[in-house]
């Protein structure tokens, strides 16, 4: 039996990821269960699965989630403390699916474990970058890439050198508008952001997939996971979402890993690792898909890519100004005051800023995201 713990729970990757232990139950033992304000969900999840401790990263929720465990002997805690310590119990593994910069301090907690972290939380990687890898090398912890490329990519770089590869493929699906003019995407509606054609997946994630934002913190996750140099790192737009990256090597030879858009699948390859483990999903029908197509990604119309490649390639602050900014602009279109076209306009005009250090350690990168937040708020007020 191993045990695991989830932090943000309750959301689309949380969802999956618990959709696989109910299926294995005798096989696992749930320690810490997290969301951020979903206090009702989060204690039926957690009385479900017999928790050790259930927390609600906003304090304001705390009342509820006491009231909805009262009698189950499952634990309840609430704030940003709480969270971090519950990280820090040290499950053998520990699924990071929070969605934001918001889930860094409690994914470093993890890693500081020297245990196993299933990392979805790509927005704590692309911010804190080098001292997250530092962090995992110096706590002996094994990070494993649950973002399907990513995950893709381990796959397909399994027992190869480095050394050895001319080039890793990031494919793209493109998102809900990749064959939209620029005058539709100036008036595209967060309705319309968030209806991704081949994934069902958090409305952040979707907006950012919308943007290419997506693959373009993928750009930078990539960059810190599979350090082969940025020139080595290509993005590649592939509606069908079938291919879910590629690495070329030297001699020629080009692995690529296909599956069902589906999260369990890369979800389960972190469980299992180095094993595999069975999964509900339907099995791959090339047959009935019929074709495969790529083409390159288009960037002038979504400028997002080459933003982030900017950013990685400043290294630095650069990603973690990029990243909130980001947040701060995808909240800001959800909500309705910006348009979004807008999105990639606030992250230029951020970085361009905005240039502090470079971060040492965790605190100088949760600094540096809140004031970065603080421009792009600053931005809004003068729209
Ligand atoms: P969701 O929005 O569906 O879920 C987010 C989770 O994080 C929820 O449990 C939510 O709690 C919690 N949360 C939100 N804000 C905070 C906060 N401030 N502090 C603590 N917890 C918080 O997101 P997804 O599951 O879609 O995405 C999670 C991460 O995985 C993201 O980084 C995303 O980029 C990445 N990812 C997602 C994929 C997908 O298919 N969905 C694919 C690949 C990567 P509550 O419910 O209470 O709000």
């Amino acid at each position: 039996m191993r045990s695991i713990s989830i932090l943000g729970a309750t959301g689309s990757i949380g969802a999956s990821t618990l959709d696989l232990i109910r299926r294995e139950r005798d096989k696992w033992r749930v320690v810490a269960l997290t969301a951020n304000c979903q206090a009702a969900e989060l204690a039926a999840l957690a009385r479900e699965f017999s928790a050790q401790v259930a927390v609600v990263a906003d304090e304001s929720y705390l009342a509820d989630l006491r009231t909805a465990l009262a009698g189950s002997g499952i634990e309840v805690a609430g704030g940003a403390a709480a969270l971090v310590e519950a990280a820090a119990r040290g499950a053998d593994v520990t699924l990071a699916a929070i969605v934001g910069c918001a889930g860094l301090a409690s994914t470093m907690a993890a890693i500081e474990q020297g245990k196993t972290v299933a990392l979805a939380n790509k927005e704590a990687l692309v911010s804190a970058g080098e001292v997250m890898i530092a962090a995992v090398a110096r706590h002996g912890a094994t990070l494993l890439p649950v973002d399907s490329e990513h995950n893709a990519i381990f796959q397909c770089l399994a027992g190869n050198d480095l050394a050895q590869v001319r080039t890793i493929t990031l494919t793209a699906s493109g998102g809900p508008f990749r064959d939209w003019s620029a005058a539709q995407l100036a008036s595209a509606t967060p309705a319309q952001a968030v209806k991704h054609p081949n994934w069902d997946m958090g409305a952040k994630i979707s907006v950012d997939s919308a943007t290419m934002f997506n693959k373009g913190l993928e750009l930078i996750e990539a960059h810190y996971l599979f350090p082969v140099g940025l020139d080595k790192l290509r993005i590649i737009v592939h509606p069908q979402s079938v291919v879910h990256s590629m690495v070329e090597y030297r001699d020629g030879s080009t692995l690529a890993q296909l599956g069902p858009s589906d999260m369990r699948v890369p979800i389960a390859s972190c469980l299992a690792w180095p094993e595999r483990m069975a999964t509900p999903c339907a099995p791959l029908d090339l047959a009935q898909i019929g074709e495969l197509t790529f083409r390159a990604p288009d960037e002038a119309l979504f400028p997002a890519t080459a933003l982030c490649r900017a950013a990685a390639e400043a290294g630095g602050a650069a990603p973690a100004v990029l990243n909130a900014a980001n947040e701060v602009a995808v909240a800001a279109f959800l909500s309705g005051q910006v348009a979004f076209t807008r999105i990639a306009v606030m992250v230029a005009e951020v970085m361009s800023r905005y240039n502090p250090a470079a971060p040492t350690g965790l605190g100088d990168v949760i600094a540096v995201d809140s004031a970065a937040r603080a421009k792009a708020r600053e931005l809004l007020e003068l729209a």
